[in-house]
């Protein structure tokens, strides 16, 4: 493990919200989606259940997108991690639970909208990324005809195909063809 399972898991959460509409279509477009994404990455606390709170969830993966495309301008991105931090409220403190025993960082209050802890918590996992220099294993996948991110945890950065569907396999066969058709 690179980072704390903390940081690890948010920033797989984060990129997971992103491809939610990069591999065919919209696959947040509804409560029950949201609800599943949730639970999925065990998001707890309060829950609208309301059209304004999907339609800013959709915006803060908009924004989180946005953080991606920039990640090999760091000035850029320090900015914008920086203004969702302020955007958020993101205010850290210290709790443990029963599901999580050991003390951790909780960065927003129960009754904070869902977006604002969803984005603290984005944003304080992209801080830790930046500030151990490894912005860049924010990437896109490589695949030509997918738009979808991943977040490269590997040790030696060395990722370069989303997890969404199968585009690291259809690029060695597509490479191995190609070998073999310039034989
Ligand atoms: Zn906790
Ligand atoms: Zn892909």
């Amino acid at each position: 493990m690179i980072f704390s399972h903390d940081t690890e898991l948010t920033l797989r959460a984060a990129a997971v919200l992103i491809n939610t509409d990069r591999v065919d279509g919209e696959h947040l477009a509804d409560l029950h989606a949201l609800d599943e994404y949730l639970d999925s990455f065990g998001w707890t606390g309060r829950r609208d259940h309301d059209a304004a709170e999907l339609e800013s969830v959709h915006r803060l993966r908009t924004r989180l997108g946005g953080i991606w495309e920039i990640a090999d301008d760091e000035a850029r991105a320090v900015g914008q991690v920086n203004a969702l931090l302020a955007d958020t409220r993101a205010a850290p403190w210290l709790t443990r639970h029963p599901e999580m025993p050991e003390w951790h960082l909780h960065l927003a209050s129960v009754h904070d909208p869902l977006w604002q802890r969803m984005g603290a918590e984005f944003a304080m996992a992209l801080a830790d990324l930046i500030r151990a220099g490894d912005l860049r294993r924010l990437k896109i996948c490589a695949a030509p005809d997918c738009e979808a991110v991943l977040v490269d945890l590997s040790r030696n950065r060395s990722g370069k195909f989303c997890d969404t569907g199968n585009c690291g396999n259809r690029q060695h066969v597509a490479a191995y063809r190609e070998r073999r058709s310039n034989k």
